[in-house]
C-alpha cells in the first residue's frame, strides 16, 4: 500500500516493520518494566541487541525504580537498529480507567522527548492495539488527535510516521479518520 500523507505532509501513514525504519527515532510500545516483551517490544530488543536492555536496566535503577508509568516516555539508544534512538512509552491496557487520556499522553510525551532532542523524524507503531487490546478504531482517533494537537504548536519533529504492521491496519486507521 502506498504511503498516505496527512496534516500538510507532516504525518505519513505507512506499512511495515518498525524496526526497519531509518527515522532518527522509533517508538517502542513497551511495558512499564522496560525489560522487554512481545510484539513491537520484542522485535526492537531482538533487532537492536543487548545494549537497549542494558540502558533500560540503568534507567530502572536511576529514574524509574517502580517502572515507567503508563502514558510516560523515556529515550535510549537504538543499538544495531538503523534508527539512532528508541523512545519507549507505555500504553494503557484496554479497560484501564482513563485509557484515552493515557494513550494520548504516550503520543504527547514521546513527541516532547523527540522535540527536546531536536529530532526531525519519529516513527510510531499503533501503541496499545496489540497485546494491550485497545480497539484499533478508537486508538486511531486518539493517536491522530494527539499528534495533530502537538504538531500545531511545535515545529519539531517535522515529520511523524505511523507504521502499521499490515496494510489492513493502515486501512482501518485511514477509514476511521475519514468517517470523522
Ligand atoms: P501493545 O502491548 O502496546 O498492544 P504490541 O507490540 O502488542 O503493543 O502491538 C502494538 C501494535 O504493533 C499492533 O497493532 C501490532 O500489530 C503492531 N506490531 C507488532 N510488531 C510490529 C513491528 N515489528 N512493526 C510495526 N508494528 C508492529
Amino acid at each position: 500500500m502506498a504511503d498516505t500523507k496527512l496534516l500538510d505532509g507532516r504525518l505519513i501513514v505507512t506499512t511495515g516493520d518498525i524496526t526497519r525504519m531509518t527515522t532518527e527515532a522509533i517508538v517502542n510500545a513497551a511495558n512499564s518494566s522496560l525489560m522487554g516483551g512481545g510484539g513491537v517490544d520484542g522485535a526492537i530488543h531482538r533487532g537492536g541487541g543487548p545494549s537497549i536492555l542494558e540502558e533500560c536496566k540503568r534507567l530502572r535503577k536511576s529514574r524509574y525504580p517502580d517502572g515507567l508509568p503508563t502514558g510516560d516516555a523515556v529515550v535510549t539508544g537504538a543499538g544495531n537498529l538503523p534508527a539512532k534512538y528508541v523512545i519507549h512509552t507505555v500504553g494503557p491496557v484496554w479497560g484501564d480507567s482513563g485509557e484515552a487520556e493515557k494513550l494520548a499522553g504516550c503520543y504527547r510525551r514521546t513527541l516532547e522527548e523527540a522535540a527536546k532532542l531536536s529530532l526531525k523524524e519519529v516513527a510510531f507503531p499503533a501503541i496499545s492495539t496489540g497485546i494491550y487490546g485497545y480497539p484499533k478504531e478508537e486508538a486511531a482517533r486518539v493517536a491522530f488527535a494527539a499528534v495533530r494537537d502537538f504538531l500545531e504548536t511545535s515545529k519539531l519533529p517535522e515529520t511523524v510516521h505511523f507504521v502499521f504492521f499490515s496494510p489492513r491496519d493502515a486501512r482501518v486507521f485511514l477509514d476511521t479518520l475519514s468517517q470523522g
